[in-house]
């Protein structure tokens, strides 16, 4: 019996909570039904609104681009760990990662469902330690997935995985939900170039 698929997503409206390095949703709508005939919108989105995908070029110059990568990294089996609720500021080291690491792998903290909207959601989110993305790599992690909105506030993190070619994904939802292991799909737009992209991501939870 397959167990329903859980929306990893986040809504991309105006409101989506957006990092103050960044910018807010622009959607206008260009045509209507009883001007056009159909009805249409224009989205201005940045390349790390919301639910999204960061590519190694995001921090390394010239590095791959979102549309660089092999379905089969972005699709497939994830390891979730699940950290649980550690407050603000948690710190997740390389003991809270599992003995044996996946190729693909969620952090779940419940952040982005207890704190998404909350004055604390880009300033004090769970982080990874730089001893925790080394453990990552050295165990050949290819994508990196967060409930958060970052995987650091330092970059540090950012480098250390972008450096060695790990995808890392942020603001997820729902990975509370997933239990210990899922078949999931995060799928950016293929933007040529691309430093990141807004992402729908989705799982099957394995029981
Ligand atoms: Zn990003």
């Amino acid at each position: 019996v397959s167990e329903p698929y859980v929306d990893l997503t986040l809504p991309i409206w105006e409101g989506t909570p957006f990092h103050p390095n960044h910018f807010a949703a622009e959607i206008s709508q260009y045509a209507s039904i009883d001007r056009n005939g159909f009805e249409a919108r224009r989205l201005v989105l940045s390349s790390h609104l919301g639910t999204h995908i960061d590519a190694p070029r995001h921090y390394i110059p010239d590095a791959g681009s979102v549309d660089d990568f092999a379905l089969d990294t972005l699709i497939g089996t994830y390891q979730v760990v699940q950290i649980g609720e550690r407050g603000p500021g948690a710190k997740i080291g390389a003991d809270d990662l599992p003995s044996e690491i996946a190729t693909r792998v969620f952090i779940a903290t419940g952040w982005s469902e207890s704190h998404l909207g909350d004055p604390d959601y880009f300033t004090a989110p769970p982080v990874l330690e730089l001893a925790a993305a080394r453990r990552l790599n050295e165990s050949g992690t290819r994508i990196v997935g967060i409930d958060g909105p970052t995987v650091d506030l330092d970059d540090t993190v950012h480098n250390a995985l972008l450096g060695a070619g790990c995808l890392i994904v942020e603001n997820l939802t729902n990975l509370t939900k997933l239990g210990s292991a899922a078949h999931a799909m995060v799928l950016p737009l293929p933007v040529r170039g691309g430093d990141g992209c807004p992402v729908r991501a989705i799982a099957q939870p394995i029981r």
